[in-house]
C-alpha cells in the first residue's frame, strides 16, 4: 500500500514512511492510494475475531512494511482488558429499541482518543527503536488530546513528550490527570495564556526548521494517518455487535470536531462495511453541519468560536475535512488543492451548493448532519439518566440528539461514546444536582503531587525548556 496526498504532490510514500508525519510535503493531507475492499467472506471471518485480532487484519490491509509478527504483537500489545476495561474492549448497549451506545471511553484517560492514541505509542516506540532514532513530541492541548497523548508515551522508549497547556484552563480531573504523572519522559508546560497562545507556539516552533531538526521535533496531531487507522477498527466491532450476520446495514452517529473519528467510519465505508448513514453531530460550533446542510464550508474566527459544554468539539476548521473532500470531488487533487488554498485560503470558504459532487455527500457517501445547544444537552442527559438509568458525557449527548433526528426503521443506529461524564463533571451538576461516579482508580488523583513547569506565552521560552531537556 502507497499514500498520496490530497493535493496532488507526485511523491507515493509507505506507511512507515509517514507514521511519524503530520502533513504532506506540499500541505495536503495522506490517505491511501485506494481503499482496500472488504467482501462477505473477510467479514464473515472477521466477526469471530478477537478486537485485537481483527484490528491486526484490518491494519494489515494498510501496513506493508512492519513484518506480521510485529504487528500482531502491537494490535496483542495494545488492545487487552487491563487497558480497556474490558474483553470486547468497545461494548455496545442498547439504550433504547435500536439504539446502541458503543463505548469508547474506558481506557487510560477516559476519552476515545486512547482508542488510536495507544496504538500510536506502541508504534511510535517499534518505528523510533527499529531506525535507532528520538522523537520529541511538541504538543497544545486544551484537555482530551494531551493527556491521551501522554498516556500513550509514558514510560517510552525513544520518545519524549513536551505538552503545553493554557494554565489554570483545563478542567480540574483533566489537570490532575495529565500534572499527576510522574514519568521523567513527560514534560506538562503550563502557559500563561489561552489555547490559541499554546498553538501559536507549537506552529512557530515548529515552524523554525532547524529547531525542529536539531531537536526532532514531531506532533501527534489529529491528522496524522495512523490514529485515523486505527479508529477504523472499532466501528467494524460495533457493527459486527448490533448485527448477528453481515447482510444488515448499521448507521453511525459521531460527536465531531476535526473530523477525524467520523472520517474513520467513512473509511470503514469505503471499505464495504454495510454503513446506512454517518450522522455528524456537532455543537454549537457548527461548521460541518452548515457544510453538510448547504454545501459552504465556512471556517469560524477565533471570535466567532464558541466556548461550550462539550469542549473537545470546539473547533474553528476541520482538520481532517479535506480527506472527505478529496472523495467527495471523484479524488480529484487539482479540485481539492483549489478548494483549501485557492479558495479557503485567501476567503476563509468554499461552496459546493452548485457543484454536482455536493449531492452526493448524502446520496452516495451517507453522511447527514444535526448541531446542539447546550440546553439540548443538558436536557438529553437528564432524559438519558431518568428513563435508562444512564449517564452519558456532555459530547456523547450531542451524538444522541443527532442520532434520534436521523433514525430509519430496522437499521440499528450507534452512537459512539466519546467520553465518561466525569470528565466533564461541572455539566453533569448542572443537568442532575449530582456528580457522577468515578472510576476507583481516578480517586485522590486531585491530591497527587504534581509535574508541571509554568512558561510565560513565549516561543523562546518553550525552545530553551525542550532544548534543556533534550539529552
Ligand atoms: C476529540 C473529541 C471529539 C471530536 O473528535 P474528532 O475526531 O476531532 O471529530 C469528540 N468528543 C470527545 C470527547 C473528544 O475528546
Amino acid at each position: 500500500m502507497r499514500y498520496l496526498s490530497t493535493r496532488g504532490h507526485p511523491e507515493r510514500r509507505r506507511f512507515c514512511e509517514i507514521l511519524l508525519e503530520g502533513l504532506a510535503p506540499d500541505g495536503g493531507l495522506y490517505l491511501p492510494e485506494r481503499y482496500p475492499q472488504v467482501d462477505a467472506a473477510t467479514l464473515a471471518n472477521w466477526r469471530k475475531l478477537s478486537y485485537h485480532e481483527l484490528a491486526f487484519e484490518l491494519l494489515s490491509l494498510y501496513i506493508d512494511d512492519i513484518p506480521a509478527a510485529d504487528l500482531k504483537a502491537i494490535c496483542a500489545k495494545t488492545y487487552t482488558a487491563e487497558v480497556f476495561g474490558t474483553a470486547e474492549i468497545v461494548p455496545l448497549r442498547e439504550l433504547e429499541d435500536g439504539v446502541y451506545l458503543e463505548a469508547l471511553s474506558n481506557g487510560p484517560t477516559l476519552a476515545f482518543k486512547d482508542m488510536a492514541m495507544q496504538l500510536l505509542g506502541n508504534l511510535f516506540e517499534y518505528e523510533l527503536g527499529r531506525r535507532g532514532e528520538e522523537l520529541n513530541i511538541l504538543g497544545a492541548t486544551s484537555g482530551d488530546t494531551g493527556s491521551a497523548a501522554e498516556y500513550a508515551m509514558r514510560g517510552k522508549q525513544g520518545v519524549r513528550v513536551f505538552m503545553t497547556s493554557p494554565d489554570g484552563r483545563m478542567s480540574p480531573f483533566q489537570q490532575a490527570q495529565m500534572f499527576s504523572l510522574q514519568d521523567p519522559n513527560i514534560h506538562n508546560l503550563a502557559v500563561a495564556g489561552v489555547f490559541d497562545d499554546c498553538q501559536d507556539i507549537v506552529k512557530a516552533v515548529s515552524n523554525d526548521l532547524d529547531f525542529k531538526r536539531k531537536y526532532r521535533i514531531g506532533t501527534v496531531n489529529s491528522i496524522n494517518w495512523a490514529r485515523l487507522l486505527a479508529q477504523v477498527v472499532y466501528y467494524f466491532a460495533g457493527y459486527f455487535q448490533a448485527t448477528g450476520s453481515n447482510d444488515r446495514q448499521v448507521s453511525f452517529t459521531v460527536p465531531s470536531g476535526n473530523f477525524g473519528n467520523v472520517c474513520a467510519g467513512h473509511v470503514a465505508r469505503m471499505m464495504g462495511l454495510p454503513i446506512r448513514t454517518l450522522v455528524v453531530a456537532t455543537n454549537e460550533n457548527d461548521v460541518l453541519d452548515e457544510f453538510f446542510r448547504t454545501g459552504v464550508y465556512r471556517v469560524r474566527s477565533a471570535a466567532d468560536t464558541h466556548e461550550t459544554s462539550s469542549p473537545s468539539m470546539d473547533i474553528s476548521k476541520a482538520s481532517n475535512f479535506e480527506r472527505f473532500v478529496f472523495d467527495l470531488v471523484g479524488r480529484d487533487a487539482v479540485k481539492t488543492r483549489a478548494l483549501f488554498e485557492g479558495d479557503l485560503g485567501p476567503k476563509g470558504r468554499f461552496d459546493l451548493s452548485d457543484d454536482p459532487a455536493f449531492s452526493q455527500a448524502t446520496d452516495r457517501f451517507g453522511f447527514a448532519s444535526s448541531r446542539s445547544t447546550h440546553a439540548d444537552r443538558l436536557a438529553t442527559i437528564r432524559d438519558t439518566d431518568r428513563r435508562f438509568a444512564t449517564l452519558i458525557d456532555t459530547h456523547t449527548a450531542d451524538g444522541l440528539k443527532a442520532a434520534r433526528e436521523h433514525l430509519s426503521p430496522g437499521v440499528p443506529m450507534v452512537v459512539l461514546e466519546t467520553a465518561l461524564p466525569i470528565k466533564f463533571a461541572e455539566t453533569i451538576v448542572e443537568a442532575l444536582g449530582r456528580s457522577p461516579d468515578r472510576p476507583a482508580r481516578f480517586n485522590g488523583i486531585e491530591a497527587l503531587p504534581r509535574r508541571v513547569v509554568k512558561l510565560p506565552a513565549d516561543v523562546g521560552a518553550v525552545k530553551a525548556y525542550i532544548a534543556q531537556h533534550c539529552d
